[in-house]
């Protein structure tokens, strides 16, 4: 089990501090305050005073990890979700910059403050680009421009929709394993996090129905009030929810909203990063009336999370709190971000950056499991097997069980000496209470290394895991 300072889990290596701290020391040590390795819940509060969300904030164990880059600046790092930094869009960025500081009266109204629900012109075509994923036109796909909200990143929409639904002691229900910094902050806030099963297809909906039947049966339905799942090319394991359950997750989370609607947030985070074959549709296309689903998106993975902008499908009866719960935080989002990505997206520059993007990473997916497949597969062949995603960031190892990839157990120590990291599994884990957590998981990203060094980080993977084998 987890605990203690390392032990919360490796939240900040899951976030936009995904930071490639193991390659980029100095960059990390400006964008991330560091230096601290208090347990939140101790010593600040005895200062302080902090609330009780306040000391349950998790731990940022990353500093762990710089300590190790410090010691060995060679190391390569597959544990960092951020995106390649040779495909950021600079070039693109600073042109339309240009453009539109160079118009007085654009730059009069990027500059200033904009609106809480974020600009009409970019929520306009974020509505089309909904829909141009969906393959639909306006009049078929649900909803309208009006129910999207622009956000600082996704992750403060996931936040906002958390803070507006759930009174402590709620209930979530997500995956498992899944997206841990959510799941993190829910447990943080007070709510209880209870997972389901997940295959190759996703999360299995039979198990939900149960989960859901078996708190109706104890008169206690009314404490679940939200289900979590991110449906393309999951973090951590790069699984996709296939589309046949879509429909039938909906229709089982109707079942059973009673006395009040449960909320599925459906996380595409990774949506626009499908190489190759066509990316299932989303929930939404059967939430025909916008009533159940919070379809939610980010400019972080297919374009910079720089901009750190991120947007969602909003069901109409949310809208209005959600607005007044964003109102209360900041009121609108960087209106200048928001008026470059929407120039960004008129100009088509935002769907050829997808592109470009799509066919870098597809090559470095395909050199990792390539040198999986070379590496660490002949290894344990029947007791070593790894997923194979059609998009995103992630590949999910799994050793045989008994070997330990916590940061305690051995094979973190080879890995280390050897020069390579992932991110061990028991972090992307959410916490409940009725489940034990294996240990023998590890999530690799092929996001910021170069093709090559993904290649040489599986190979050092391969020796380590062979070596902790052979003991
Ligand atoms: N959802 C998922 C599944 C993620 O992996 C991330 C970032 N790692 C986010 C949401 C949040 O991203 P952002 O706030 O940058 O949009």
């Amino acid at each position: 089990m987890r605990g203690g300072f390392w032990g919360v889990r490796l939240c900040c290596i899951g976030i936009g501090g995904e930071v490639d701290a193991l390659r980029c020391k100095q960059r990390v040590m400006r964008s991330w305050n560091y230096g601290r390795s208090w347990k939140m819940s101790e010593q600040p509060s005895k200062k302080f005073g902090f609330s009780s969300r306040g000391r349950r904030s998790v731990d940022q164990p990353i500093s762990y990890l710089i300590a190790k880059a410090v010691e060995n600046p060679d190391l390569i790092s597959l544990a960092a979700g951020l995106v390649d930094y040779e495909t950021l869009p600079g070039e693109e960025s600073l042109e339309i910059l240009k453009d539109i500081l160079g118009d007085k009266k654009r730059s009069e109204a990027a500059l200033q403050y904009g609106m809480t629900e974020g600009s009409g012109e970019l929520r306009d075509e974020l509505y089309k680009h909904f829909c141009e994923l969906e393959g639909m036109s306006e009049a078929e796909f649900t909803g309208s421009a009006k129910d999207i909200v622009v956000s600082t990143g996704s992750q403060q929409l996931l936040h906002m929709l958390a803070d507006l639904v759930l009174d402590e002691g709620d209930v979530v229900i997500s995956s498992w394993p899944s997206y841990f910094v959510f799941t993190g902050v829910l447990s943080a806030m007070g709510s209880t996090v209870r997972s389901v099963d997940i295959d190759e297809g996703g999360m299995k909906p039979e198990e939900l129905d149960k989960m859901l039947a078996s708190y109706e049966a104890t008169g206690q339905l009314d404490r679940v009030k939200m289900v979590y799942l991110v449906s393309y090319h999951q973090n951590p394991t790069g699984i996709t929810l296939a589309e046949e359950r879509k429909p039938e997750i909906l229709e089982i989370v109707k079942k059973y909203s009673k006395n009040h609607k449960i909320l599925i947030i459906e996380d595409a985070a990774y949506r626009e990063l499908t190489y190759g074959g066509k990316a299932p549709a989303s929930m939404k296309v059967w939430d025909k009336d916008n009533e159940y689903v919070a379809l939610l998106q980010t400019f972080s993975k297919p374009f910079a999370p720089g901009y750190k902008t991120g947007y969602g499908l909003i069901p109409t009866d949310l809208i209005d709190g959600l607005i007044l719960n964003k109102g209360g935080r900041d009121f609108g989002s960087s209106n200048l971000a928001q008026h470059v990505l929407a120039e960004a997206m008129r100009r088509g520059v935002f769907k050829k950056h997808v592109e470009k993007l799509c066919a870098k990473y597809a090559e470095k997916r395909d050199a990792m499991l390539e040198a999986l497949e070379k590496y660490v597969g002949p290894l344990a062949p029947n007791e070593i097997e790894w997923t194979n995603p059609s998009g995103g960031l992630y590949v999910w190892l799994t050793l045989p069980e008994g070997i330990d990839t916590g940061k305690d157990g051995k094979l973190f120590a080879k890995k280390l000496e050897k020069g390579v990291i992932g991110v061990p599994g028991v972090y992307c884990y959410p916490d409940d209470p009725a489940r034990e957590i294996p240990v023998n998981k590890i999530r690799l990203s092929f996001g910021t290394p170069t093709k090559e060094q993904v290649v040489e980080g599986i190979k050092r993977l391969g020796e380590a895991i062979a070596h902790v084998l052979e003991e």
